[in-house]
């Protein structure tokens, strides 16, 4: 059921690789109705394609370090202008470094998007043992973990009976380089943002459930 968006806004989740942006960013969609873009998602079709940006962008998201700015800024820009995001609109991991926030920031002062972030909070310890358990469908991109949300009997994913997969980018090594990216390039964003936007909300996920960490951030929106 779509719901009042608060404003017509850009939500930009952001948050440690594992913290659930995008499982709340899909609790998000189906309640205020407006699109989710995700960055890691638009990449990996690209790779699933085989298309050029594809090419370019797989090894580097396999070794756990970030695609470049210019090529994430381009394919970013391309999807934010749709007509589907004109109302509104929930951003999961973009933008992920300082050069993609001050980017983004011009983009939606153009389109009059108000930026309203959402920052999870969560335990290092409670990320590890979340991605080793995570899993997906490569043919519709559900996601699964093996102790929270189990995929069908024989590891097959409930939509299309596909068997699910790790991601590759999922080994632990691949995690901490994931994590150190994030500490260096993502999380001077907190303070970059801190001064720029007007709603700017804090929500510690722990070891609730996905549902009930959703809900937290639905409820800190509407009444934030
Ligand atoms: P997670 O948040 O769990 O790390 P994502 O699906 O958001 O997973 O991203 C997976 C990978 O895609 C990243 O490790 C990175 O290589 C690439 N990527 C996604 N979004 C961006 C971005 N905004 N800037 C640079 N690289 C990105």
């Amino acid at each position: 059921m779509a719901n009042a968006t608060p404003g017509k806004a850009a939500i930009l989740m952001f948050g440690p690789p594992g913290s659930g942006k995008g499982t709340v960013s899909k609790v998000l969609m189906a309640r205020f109705g407006t699109p989710h873009v995700s960055t890691g998602d638009m990449l990996r079709e690209n790779v699933q394609a085989g298309t050029e940006l594809g090419r370019q962008a797989k090894a580097i998201m396999d070794s756990g370090k970030l695609v470049s700015d210019e090529l994430v800024n381009r394919l970013a820009d391309e999807r934010i202008r749709r007509a589907d995001c004109a109302g509104g609109l929930i951003l999961d991991g973009y933008p992920r470094t300082i050069e993609q926030g001050q980017v983004l920031m011009q983009l939606l002062a153009e389109l009059g998007l108000e930026p309203v972030v959402v920052f999870l909070d969560v335990d290092y310890n409670i990320i590890i043992r979340r991605l080793t358990a995570r899993r997906s469908c490569p043919k519709c991109g559900a996601v699964y973990n093996l102790e929270s949300k189990p995929p069908k009997a024989g590891g097959l994913c409930e939509a299309d009976d596909t068997p699910v997969a790790i991601r590759d980018d999922d080994r632990e090594e691949v995690i901490r380089q994931r994590f150190l990216n994030y500490e260096r390039q993502t999380q001077p964003l907190v303070d970059f943002f801190a001064g720029k936007v007007k709603r700017f909300f804090r929500v510690t996920v722990g070891e609730g459930s996905p549902q009930e960490n959703s809900e937290r951030v639905v409820q800190t929106l509407l009444n934030g």
